[in-house]
């Protein structure tokens, strides 16, 4: 590459001067250069030629009887921008020759230094010449990757919004009927239609559980595709913590207790109040609750923390359970991922859980992740903003 923009491309060079002897002496010596010459006398005749054939330099006298060094540099500019125009001027004339590279052209040269200069001033405009084309060529590409890129995003962003829309209204088309069924299947449990005998029952028993953990994964698909397209709209207040972690606890005790795990709820004293949607909240101290103690054994040990960390608060839902493997920390936040472990299997969740709460958390601002170690236990912590830094908790 850089080789290519050292070694300058054949030129095109017009040379314009009404001193016919100076002319073909020019025209000469740049041949000799290796340069292919064309030449005129008069300005005119110049910007004819200059509309016919490319030229990459033109060199002109400032002072033409017919146009001015400034009417050439202008014309040719305009046909080319990229040419490089180089003024010979004698020490009369220099003011208009300064004035003309103050105006765009490439350079002066003092006569009758012209042929002393030319080679080199000649070789450094071919070389700049190249880059500013080479840089225009990128920028070019660059455009119009960049608006194919553009369009492409446009293209993605519709088609995931067709799709949260589409699932948005299929579950809840969904969820009437299943609402009926799993209706239907409880009064028939509670015998409101009759007797069932016990092989019925354990069938009504399998109709309900399916039922429910389908409205379930339904409720959970709707609430994300209406996430997903951004049809949520959180509604902040300020709150405390505490109260939060209090409602869900006490909603989970009946379930704690029943597999005998112990929870403990460590918050920060003075802990500042948190800015967030209270019930949204709630649903992700819920759906880490409800994972920690589902993916911990019987007689297991949860705990809830929260601190300060600057003007964030971060909290973490821990257990000592089964833990996740490090591949999985990722994948487990994506929708219907679920680690390969037997407890996934067996209790049936729907790979939603995790992924509904990343989005939750991000809403607000904040940001989750999980550190665990396998078969030892999971932590899962997110941040939330603080109301005001220096407001306290009474
Ligand atoms: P679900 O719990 O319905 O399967 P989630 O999205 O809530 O779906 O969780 C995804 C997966 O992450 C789970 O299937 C499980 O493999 C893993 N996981 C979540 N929480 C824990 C935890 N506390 N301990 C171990 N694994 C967990």
């Amino acid at each position: 590459m850089e080789k290519e923009v050292n070694m300058p491309r054949q030129t095109n060079i017009l040379v314009i001067d009404d001193d016919v002897a100076r002319l073909k002496t020019l025209s000469a010596g740049l041949q000799d250069m290796g340069h292919r010459v064309t030449t005129a006398i008069t300005g005119q005749e110049a910007v004819a030629l200059f509309r016919k054939q490319p030229f990459n330099i033109v060199l002109a006298g400032v002072k033409l009887p017919d146009v001015s060094g400034r009417e050439i540099l202008e014309t040719t500019k305009e046909l080319n921008p990229e040419v490089a125009v180089i003024m010979i001027t004698d020490r009369a004339n220099l003011e208009a020759a300064v004035n003309a590279v103050a105006e765009g052209a490439y350079a002066y040269i003092l006569k009758p230094e012209v042929m002393y200069e030319l080679k080199t001033l000649i070789n450094n405009a071919l070389r700049e010449q190249e880059l500013l084309i080479r840089n225009r060529k990128l920028v070019d590409s660059l455009q119009r990757s960049n608006s194919s890129l553009e369009e492409t995003n446009r293209a993605l962003e519709q088609a995931s919004r067709a799709k949260s829309d589409f699932l948005a209204k299929m579950s809840h088309e969904l969820r009437t009927p299943l609402n009926v069924i799993i209706g239907f299947a409880e009064l028939m449990l509670d015998r409101v239609p009759g007797e069932v005998n016990e092989e019925q029952r354990q069938c009504l028993d399998d109709i309900l559980t399916s039922g429910r953990h389908l409205l379930g994964l339904i409720n959970e698909v709707l609430d994300l595709s209406k996430v997903e397209a951004g049809k949520v709209e959180l509604r902040l207040k300020n709150i405390a913590l505490s109260e939060v972690v209090e409602s869900v606890t006490s909603a989970m005790t009946a379930v704690l207790s029943q597999r005998r795990q112990n929870l403990d709820v460590d918050l920060d004293e003075g802990l500042p109040l948190v800015q967030a949607d209270e019930a949204r909240l709630r649903q992700v101290f819920f759906n880490l609750l409800s994972n920690a103690s589902k993916f911990t054994l019987d007689g297991g040990e949860l705990k809830i923390e929260a601190s300060r960390r600057g003007n964030w608060c971060q909290v973490s839902v821990s257990d000592n359970g089964i833990g996740i493997k490090k591949e999985d920390f990722k994948p487990i936040f994506e929708p219907f991922y679920q680690a390969d472990n037997s407890i996934a299997r067996e209790r049936k969740g729907t790979g939603l859980g995790l992924t509904l709460v990343k989005e939750i958390v991000e809403m607000h601002g904040g940001q989750i992740w999980v550190e665990s170690e396998y078969g030892k236990g999971s932590s899962f912590i997110f941040t939330l903003p603080l109301v005001a830094a220096s407001k306290t908790l009474s």
